[in-house]
């Protein structure tokens, strides 16, 4: 639970606050952009709730926050967020951040993972294995593409040519307004990371959705111009 004590002073006065265990990571930020802003490097309330659907949004970004540093001083039903996830994306997509809990979901929705074997597949019991750089088609629809870089055995989900699961490799940066990617959360190597974007040019998708940082929607031929200048930028760091 977030703590009043610790309440960021940029917060404005009012019900929703952000305390000062903010991680940055934008989640409610694109959640509720009506309510929470950027603050040199965290989030805060720069506009309260003002109706149900602003409510309601607010509530969702304080359940999705993985640090819980997002507080009300009133009492509210956290099922008013919990139940609006998962949220639509597009088609019939929906988005969730984070698989801590795989094992949950898994039985949850009587789902089979997916995990590269440089990632610790086997040692998890996930069900199915990914293997060296080979792309491993999942259904006809969907595809399982090893993109080293991140971690040893990092993966993104292609479906439909349209909508590219991301996890840590790849986001939208709203301040430089283009695709990147974060150097600091790159656990194994950044130079894989690179060669691993590079691959990504061959693929068309529309959307990224990723594990942390901004979601983009655009046309592939933008998105192929964005992935160019990610790996140009990568280059140079
Ligand atoms: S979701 Fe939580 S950690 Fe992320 S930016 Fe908002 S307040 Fe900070």
């Amino acid at each position: 639970m977030a703590n009043i004590a610790l309440r960021l002073p940029a917060n404005v006065p009012g019900d929703f606050f952000v305390d000062s265990t903010c991680i940055d990571c934008d989640a409610c930020r694109q959640i509720a952009p009506e309510t929470f802003s950027e603050e040199r490097d965290v989030s805060v309330v720069y506009h309260q709730p003002e109706n149900e659907t602003e409510t309601k949004r607010a509530l969702m970004a304080l359940v999705a926050c993985p640090t819980a540093s997002i507080g009300t001083v009133e009492h509210h039903d956290a099922h008013l967020g919990i139940d609006a996830f998962p949220s639509r994306i597009a088609d019939h997509i929906s988005h969730r951040d984070d698989v801590a809990d795989h094992e949950r979901f898994a039985k949850r929705f009587g789902c089979e993972r997916v995990m590269h074997v440089d990632d610790g597949a086997h040692r998890l019991g996930i069900e199915q294995v990914l293997r060296g750089d080979e792309p491993m088609k999942l259904d006809k629809d969907l595809i399982a593409i090893p993109v080293p870089g991140h971690t040893r055995g990092h993966a993104v989900l292609l479906y439909r040519n349209k909508f590219l699961f991301t996890g840590d490799h790849l986001a939208w940066s709203p301040t430089r307004r283009t695709l990147t990617a974060f150097r600091s959360a790159c656990w194994y190597s950044w130079e894989a990371q690179t060669r691993s974007m590079e691959k990504l040019l061959s693929y068309d998708f529309e959307w990224v959705l990723p594990g942390h940082g901004r979601i983009h929607h655009d046309n592939a031929e933008n998105m192929r111009i964005h992935l160019t200048r990610c790996v140009e930028w990568m280059k140079t760091r």
